[in-house]
């Protein structure tokens, strides 16, 4: 029988390997995956794992059982596509068909490699190493206010710890939110009685303390660094594979890479979205879900009969006490925003909308909003705005 070859045991390269069964794949299949730990789930990792509330998030899946041949602390450094070979530091894999599902790096800030006390987190050997600094009640710095730095900000000041976060934006999320939204978020760190200092620049890292480009010295017993991610393909240079500006697998529509017999799924990979008109990298964890379903059909089914991928990216985030989910994709510059309840309020919804059809929704505390909403963008539903905008009302098409 063919073998399929997954890299990466990270959700996506799990799920494909799961799915590859569920779907009635009867060759091998072999998931490599550079990690030492039994394949976990990472969005605990910033919430439950990070405060000692859950041990582990390992995924409750025997992959024995499935017949899947799971090989662990097993790096791919090469692909040599012509021979179908993998180079890995257990030695070469020979392979019928490669799913690369390697996930992504946190991005490094500039000079503080290797500084003692400063911090990633990504993986759980990440999240053990900072669980005593947690405890051990230190004053932190965190280096972005993204969704990662949010989560840890909300996970350090429920264990007690000053936290500081250094943004180099003029607000939270600003690679994601608009300033009218994001503005409203800004607030829920100081509420939470975290100090947000935007529009602030890292200069240095310095034993003890964290210095600003104008200065200012803050104190730091850690530093957790949380500006983003990247697709983790740098092994892959030199393949002779099609690579996106943005570092990821520039898949098509099946989740194809431009080699043969060569897939790519979730946080590594970029797909075109006719929905959305756009090429998107999605860094969340629905699509390395979802992904992985439509790799496996094309797989057992070949790409006449298998699935095309074409989803409504989905997310959610918990933050300083708050649920926050979000449905779409949107463009700032040219999508109507439309408020649902008060943003000033413990719940409220905010609506992108161009010529008037529901494209992305950002719900917080209201998933009703958000499961409606969600299947509202699916069929490309127009969206009655004087309803719309009255919260004590369910969404639903014009
Ligand atoms: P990964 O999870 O990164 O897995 C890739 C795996 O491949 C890794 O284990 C890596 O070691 C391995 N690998 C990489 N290179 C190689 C190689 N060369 N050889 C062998 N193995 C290799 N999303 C949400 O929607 N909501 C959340 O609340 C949320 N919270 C998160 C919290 C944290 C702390 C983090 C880090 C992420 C969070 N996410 C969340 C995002 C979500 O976890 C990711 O989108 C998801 O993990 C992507 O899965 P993946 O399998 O594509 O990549």
């Amino acid at each position: 029988g063919k073998t399929v070859v997954v890299v990466g045991a990270g959700m996506a390269g799990v799920q494909t390997a799961v799915a590859l069964r569920e779907q009635g794949w009867a060759g091998r299949i072999l998931l490599l995956g550079a990690e030492r730990h039994q394949p976990y789930d990472r969005p605990p990792l910033s919430k439950a794992v990070l405060l000692g509330k859950a041990e582990g998030s390992a995924f409750e899946v025997d992959f024995a059982s499935l017949g899947i041949d799971l090989r662990l602390s097993c790096e791919v450094t090469g692909l040599r596509a012509g021979e179908h070979v993998l180079d890995t530091t257990a030695g070469p894999v020979p392979y019928d068909v490669l799913v690369i599902a390697t996930g992504a790096d946190p991005v490094a800030l500039p000079g503080s490699e290797g500084v003692p006390g400063v911090h990633l987190l990504r993986t759980l050997d990440d999240a053990e190493r900072l669980r005593p600094v947690l405890t051990e009640q230190h004053e932190i710095v965190a280096v972005g206010a993204g969704w990662i730095g949010a989560e840890f900000a909300t996970a350090a000041r429920e264990a007690g710890c000053r936290v500081t976060v250094v943004e180099a934006a003029d607000r939270p999320l600003a690679g994601a939110l608009p300033a009218e939204v994001a503005a409203h978020m800004a607030r829920w760190y100081t509420d939470a009685g975290a100090r947000l200092l935007t529009g602030a620049r890292v200069a240095a890292i310095e034993p003890g303390a964290v210095v600003l480009d104008d200065g200012t010295r803050l104190p730091a017993g850690a530093v957790v660094v949380g500006i983003g991610a990247r697709p983790a393909t740098q092994w892959l240079v030199g393949s002779g594979i099609e690579l996106a500006e943005d570092r990821s697998v520039a898949a098509d529509e099946r989740l194809r890479s431009s080699l043969p017999d060569v897939y790519a799924v979730g946080d590594c990979a970029s797909f075109p979205s006719a929905r959305y008109g756009v090429r998107l990298l999605v860094h969340h964890w629905d699509n390395a879900v979802q992904g992985p379903r439509t790799v496996a059909g094309n797989i057992v089914h070949g790409p006449a009969e298998g699935p095309v991928y074409d989803p409504v990216p989905y997310f959610w985030s918990e933050q300083f006490g708050r649920f926050v989910q979000y449905a779409g994709h949107h463009d700032d510059a040219t999508d109507e925003l439309l408020w649902r309840g008060d943003p000033r309020s413990t719940a409220w919804t905010v609506c992108w909308l161009r010529d008037g059809v529901l494209v992305a929704l950002l719900a917080v505390g209201r998933p009703r909003d958000l499961a409606q909403g969600r299947k509202l963008i699916e069929r490309g539903a127009v969206l009655d705005r004087a309803r719309a905008a009255d919260a004590s009302v369910p969404l639903k098409a014009a």
